[in-house]
């Protein structure tokens, strides 16, 4: 999976719709301290469905809408969209797919895939079945180096897994074992009503 393009709106200093193409080769991001540069790693990591105001170093998620400066007013809401380009797969699932998340003060956020309204879990998953996502190792923000080398086992292993694509095998493992124990519980219930009528 590879991200083509970053559309940003009303996103923390993106006040003014932005575009930026991420060409084949290196990017680099270049600018004076406190330009935006993190800003933009971020806008990435929130499109891909981040829940964590604090990584966000916000308070709340609302926090990532634009708070206005002394010659601007605030924003009522920000969007980022990312577009990607899905790794041929041969089941049909490769082509471009654009990720959209805005968030409108007082109502919480909203994700549009290709245009369709989906549930932050979809967006997740897609992410995690092509080993990315808002908690990939590859995303590496500043301080993120000494936490790596500080992380525990268990943290380590979140990292290796997410790296080698199966972190969405065990949400959908979640989802089945849930499914199962509901549907345990519906056979114990028929059994009972079986019983009663006999
Ligand atoms: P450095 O090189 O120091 O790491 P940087 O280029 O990575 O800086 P960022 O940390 O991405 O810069 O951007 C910080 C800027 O974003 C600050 O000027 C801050 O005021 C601004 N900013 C963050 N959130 C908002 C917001 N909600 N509304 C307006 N501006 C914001």
């Amino acid at each position: 999976m590879r991200i083509r393009r970053l559309k940003l709106s009303g996103f923390k200093s993106f006040v003014e719709p932005s575009e930026l193409r991420i060409e084949p080769g290196l990017t680099g991001i270049v600018g004076p301290n406190g330009c935006g540069k993190s800003n933009l790693l971020e806008a990435i990591r929130w499109a891909m469905g981040e829940s964590s105001a604090k990584s966000m170093r916000g308070g709340g998620m609302e926090d990532v809408i634009f708070a206005g400066t002394t010659s601007r007013p605030a924003r009522d809401f920000a969007e980022v969209a990312i577009l990607v380009d899905r790794a041929p797969t041969g089941d049909g699932q490769d082509g471009e797919i654009e990720i959209v998340r805005r968030i409108e003060r007082g109502a919480g956020s909203a994700y549009r895939l290709n245009g369709r309204d989906v549930r932050a879990k979809d967006v997740a998953l897609l992410f995690a079945d092509a080993a990315t996502g808002a908690h990939s190792p590859a995303l590496v923000s500043q301080g993120r180096i000494a936490a790596v080398i500080a992380a525990k086992p268990t943290e380590r292993r979140q990292m290796l897994e997410e790296a080698a694509g199966i972190a969405g095998l065990h949400v959908r493992r979640k989802d089945a074992e849930q499914k199962l124990r509901a549907t345990e519980t519906n056979l114990n219930r028929l059994d009972e009503l079986l019983a009663d009528m006999e």
